[in-house]
């Protein structure tokens, strides 16, 4: 595959929205095929219909937020609060990135609020570290490729780990040239923005949202909303000096401490 790709893993339907999805649309900008994978399929996302039916509509919601940044929409294989690191999970997670062959990953980080985050994380590191071992059997089965890729790893919901400490980024992504674009996805996940609107306050959902990347904008102190990311260590993933990420966004990235 000569193209470069992102693939993002994440949760649930939104957690790319609120977490990843001003970064997907600026290396769409520069160039890379977007793929998009939600593990869980939203299956706990209502107080009033069931959950096959809570599903249907929420991979339908994801389905429309991707479409409209053209990426690819890779199924949801988990229930929530199922995402599990297990052998099963890992060889269709693994599988698809034999698919995509992605130059970057991008995630949830190790450390977040919900469990199904972590191990989400947990199984696309692995599935990635994995995509060189033809003895690692992968469901549907894909033959093993060589290639390096680099996986970064989205800020945890709120900016703070489970014990409630701030999390700061190693990089940080100006995502206010797309913030329309951003806020325009989010939107497509109706059913929670009127669930949370609702109990919340009207749309509370997508002023979250705003409120978190303002957070890390003035956290930056040169961008007005960013979204944050921290680098894998890259043993096993890539060469020490890969930075896909820090290559492709310009003047829309920078490293924490780099001088203005
Ligand atoms: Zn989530």
């Amino acid at each position: 595959m000569s193209a470069r790709n992102v693939l993002a893993i994440a949760a649930h339907p939104d957690d790319i929205e609120f977490l990843m999805a001003g970064t997907l649309v600026l290396l769409g900008e520069a160039g890379y095929g977007l793929h998009y994978m939600n593990l869980a399929n939203g299956c706990c996302g209502s107080t009033e219909v069931d959950a096959a039916t809570i599903a249907g509509i929420r991979q339908d919601e994801a389905r429309q937020a991707a479409a409209s940044i053209g990426a690819e929409f890779h199924e949801s294989i988990c229930n929530d609060l199922e995402i599990f690191y297990d052998q099963a999970t890992l060889a269709r997670v693994a599988s698809v990135i034999r698919l995509v062959q992605p130059t970057i990953v991008l995630t949830h980080g190790p450390s977040d609020y919900m469990e199904d985050h972590m191990n989400a994380c947990r199984l696309a590191v692995t599935a990635a570290f994995s995509r060189g071992m033809p003895n690692f059997p992968v469901q549907p089965p894909r033959e093993a490729y060589g290639d390096p890729l680099t996986v970064y790893h989205a800020q945890p919901y709120s900016h703070r780990d489970p014990l409630g400490q701030l999390v700061l980024p190693q990089y940080f992504v100006n995502v206010e040239p797309v913030a329309r674009q951003k806020w325009d996805m989010l939107r497509c996940h109706q059913s929670q923005k009127k669930w949370l609107d609702e109990s919340q306050g009207l749309d509370s959902y997508l002023q979250t949202m705003k409120d978190l990347d303002t957070e890390l904008g003035d956290i930056s102190g040169r961008f007005q909303a960013a979204e944050g990311w921290r680098r894998h260590l890259h043993l096993g993933f890539c060469e020490a000096e890969d930075d896909p990420l820090l290559e492709a966004l310009g003047d829309n990235i920078f490293m924490a401490g780099e001088e203005s």
